[in-house]
């Protein structure tokens, strides 16, 4: 090795030692005589001392160096001078006399401070340069905590008699709802490989395959439209077992995760149990099915009060079959009309007609409430009685706010929810440290997809109907609840799962119910339904997501700091211009003709 040592790793016990250090210039400081370097390696930062008294035929290397060049020094450990400490850094307590310096490479002017961590640069130009924007200590610190989860999860596993098994990337459809990546065949004109959306058959296969517990660290591609916190390829915790229920999955994946979250985020800490509800009681208390459950704010709902009221938004609601729903701000009474005038902006913005607040502006006991305590726009069209049944089932205090959406059950429920988490952030509701796992559990099989007048799977085709649930399959498929479950953490969906069907015939009746043929049957699924006919054990599994576990555990809100090379919003990879054009012979080789004669300019972010 080119280093003795690392540079982060020098403490006060290597005092009077010789130590022989490599890594980048990460700050010099020439106090003309004494120069100063940061050296940097993955390790951390130590102060290497250039002292012309001492090493003078070394000082004219040592004025030359600049950041980022990387250089070997040879020097022996002091304990830094009286006062001149620093607390804050690991190696704080010493400095490395040079006494040899070697310069192994140069660097350009980077064009972005490498010890800037304000966040300011711009993204684009970090992704252009990824090697140096991973030599920041945040994006390095977050790199080695990714590795150090995927290890812990992958110890857990193999500790559990899970085998870790690898599954092809160039194979067929595996829908999971978004459209496939496709690779052309050179050999077989006009045919395609498809990139997995997951390898949920491929896993499935395994089971029928005897493998009984397996796990992979898989790659999922999905051709989906851009949003912020998606990228074309994601990285899951994929996993399937046999001979197994709900609970058996559920009970594996909480134990991992806490111990995960004591052993590698100490700071951090989660309610145990897991809270566990089902999909009807997470949409009904709090709009969702990804609740953040850092703080209360429960919804309750207020149909049946408001359908009794004067106040025709309501009356009119409840009568269309609408709901009318709300949930208190605490302490929100005081709102200005500024403030609540904005917050039924938001609302709106999240799809709902509008928004009732109910500010309970007096003292006292809910009991004495009078009219002169109750500021609201719709104050004049409620009696007293109906603002305290209304404030009783929200539990608002005086003091609190109410707010509160009327309209169909969806958007109601979107508005709702957005509010909620809305008003969690800006009250400072949620324990920075707390990391709020639940798990949500049957959730209908299916949903209706308004715009194409079908049947959508929830999840996916392959999961299991409830007990007796397959009944309604045919008749009344809206009514079907599916073993389903999945795991959620402050306010993001995590991992997905479910019990798994193993029999052919009950699989033909779900894809009859998503409108597949049975030729599309055939071409897409005839090996999992085979599989199905030769002694597929009962089996079922879950995926979490390793990007958004990252970012739920470091904090961050931006998916692309979570991965060492990610794509754009828009699925460009500026380091390496992907996607781009080919070669013409390339093309010719595919069997690949481009129709569109403009290919467009460059994509970029
Ligand atoms: N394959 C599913 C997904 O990618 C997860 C699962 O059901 O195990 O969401």
């Amino acid at each position: 090795m080119l280093k003795t040592i690392s540079c982060g790793e020098v403490r006060a016990e290597h005092i009077a030692k010789t130590v022989t250090l490599a890594g980048w210039v990460h700050r010099r400081r020439d106090h003309g005589g004494l120069i100063f370097i940061d050296l940097r390696d993955r390790e951390g930062l130590v102060q290497v001392v250039f002292n012309p008294d001492n090493a003078p035929d070394i000082h004219a290397t040592a004025e030359s160096l600049r950041n980022e060049w990387v250089v070997q020094v040879t020097g022996s450990v002091t304990a830094r001078p009286d006062g001149t400490e620093n607390p804050n850094l690991a190696t704080g307590a010493i400095e490395v006399a040079a006494e040899r310096v070697k310069v192994l490479n140069e660097s350009k002017t980077p064009p972005f401070y490498i010890n800037d961590e304000s966040g300011e640069v711009d993204e684009l130009l970090r992704m252009k340069y990824r090697f140096l924007d991973l030599r920041r200590q945040s994006m390095r610190d977050t790199i080695i905590m990714r590795h150090k989860v995927v290890r812990f999860i992958r110890d857990f596993l193999c500790d559990r008699g899970f085998l870790e098994v690898e599954t092809p990337i160039l194979i067929k459809s595996t829908p999971e709802g978004a459209r496939d990546y496709l690779v052309p065949s050179r050999l077989y004109p006009g045919r395609f490989y498809a990139l997995p959306q997951s390898p949920q058959q491929l896993k499935q296969l395994l089971m029928a395959a005897g493998v009984e517990k397996y796990f992979q660290i898989a790659r999922c591609f999905r051709d989906e439209d851009p949003r912020a916190d998606r990228q074309p390829e994601h990285t899951q915790l994929d996993l399937e077992m046999s001979f197994v229920e709900e609970d058996d999955v559920l009970n594996l994946i909480e134990e991992l995760y806490t111990r995960l979250i004591e052993t590698l985020y100490p700071d951090k800490w989660i309610m145990r149990p897991f809270p566990r509800m089902t999909y009807a009681e997470a949409m009904a208390s709090y709009g969702t099915d990804k609740p953040d459950l850092r703080f209360d704010l429960d919804m309750a709902d207020l149909t049946d009060i408001a359908a009794d009221t004067d106040f025709r938004v309501f009356s009119a609601v409840a009568a269309s079959g609408g709901i009318v729903k709300g949930f208190k701000a605490p302490g929100c009474a005081s709102y200005t009309r500024r403030q609540t005038d904005g917050l039924i902006e938001f609302a709106k913005s999240y799809g709902a007609q509008g928004l009732v607040t109910i500010a309970l502006t007096g003292e006292g006991d809910l009991d004495d409430l009078t009219q002169d305590g109750i500021r609201s726009a719709a104050a004049r069209f409620l009696t007293i009685e109906q603002v305290k049944a209304i404030a009783h089932r929200t539990e608002a205090e005086p003091g609190d706010m109410i707010l509160i959406v009327a309209g169909p059950a969806k958007t109601t429920n979107q508005a709702l929810s957005a509010l909620r988490n809305e008003m969690g952030s800006r009250l400072e509701l949620a324990d920075p440290n707390l990391i709020a796992f639940a798990f949500v559990t049957d959730f209908p099989l299916f949903e209706w997809d308004e715009d194409a007048e079908r049947w959508n799977a929830m999840h996916h085709a392959f999961s299991m109907p409830k007990d007796g649930h397959d009944a309604f399959l045919e008749s009344d498929p809206g009514k079907v609840i599916g073993r389903l479950y999945d795991l959620v953490a402050n306010g993001e969906e995590l991992a997905s799962g479910s019990i798994r069907i193993h029999s052919r015939e009950l699989q033909e009746r779900v894809f009859g119910v998503l409108g597949y043929t049975k030729e599309q049957v055939a071409e897409r699924f005839e090996q999992l339904l085979t599989a199905f006919e030769y002694g597929a054990p009962p089996h079922g599994g879950i995926a979490p997501g390793i990007d958004r576990l990252m970012m739920v555990l470091t904090g961050r809100d931006n998916i692309r700091d979570v991965i060492a090379f990610p794509k754009t919003q828009s699925g460009f990879d500026p380091l390496f211009e992907a996607p781009n054009i080919v070669e013409q012979n390339h093309l010719d080789e595919l069997h690949i003709r481009i129709t569109d004669d403009d290919t467009g300019d460059s994509p970029t972010i």
